[in-house]
């Protein structure tokens, strides 16, 4: 039986500490849905689409043949639900600072209330990617700041454009 694992996230937009935590998960599993959840607590900067490309293209460029194993889908749904839909055994978190553990550790006990079948499995971050969150990436590259090294090139490039377009919507 192959072990498929599924990474939840808003990934908006995806950063280089995600990134880590897929290059790793991949070596772990079968196969990896890197799935894009919609998230109604938290308004998204990029579409889901917008996010699932970005995903792709990292994908694509970065990971060479492993690459071939991971999918990126999206779901608005509940999680758990998605994953027995798919014959996913695992849901793959990352874990940053202590700050995460506590949301973490609540929603993989509500999971496993839901579902035996399906357990979650915390990567610590890489130590680079303490810090990283899509929400302080955003908050600096909104004022301008450099956001080089903490994304993929591509990824910074769609977070220019964005915020750019926003700047112009403002003037107009
Ligand atoms: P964020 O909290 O940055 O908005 P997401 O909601 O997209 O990120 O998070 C999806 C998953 O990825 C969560 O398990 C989160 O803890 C993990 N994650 C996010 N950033 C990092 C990072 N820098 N290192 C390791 N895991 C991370």
């Amino acid at each position: 039986m192959k072990t498929i694992a599924v990474y939840p996230g808003s990934f908006d937009p995806i950063t280089n500490g995600h990134l880590d935590i897929i290059e790793r998960g991949v070596k772990m599993f079968d196969e990896l849905i890197v799935l894009v959840a919609f998230n109604p607590k938290k308004p998204a900067l990029f579409t889901v689409t917008e996010r699932q490309e970005m995903i792709h293209g990292v994908i694509t460029s970065q990971l060479g043949a492993e690459g071939g194993r991971i999918r990126v889908d999206s779901y608005s749904g509940l999680l758990i639900n998605y994953a027995q839909d798919n014959n996913a055994g695992i849901i793959l978190r990352g874990l940053r600072a202590v700050s995460d553990f506590e949301y973490e550790f609540q929603m993989a006990l509500m999971n496993r209330k839901m579902s035996r079948e399906v357990e979650t499995v915390f990567l610590m971050t890489g130590y680079k990617w303490f810090y990283t969150a899509s929400n302080m990436i955003k908050e600096a590259a909104s004022f301008g700041g450099s956001v080089s090294g903490l994304v993929p090139e591509s990824v910074e490039k769609e977070l220019l454009k964005k915020y750019a377009e926003k700047r112009e919507d403002v003037c107009l």
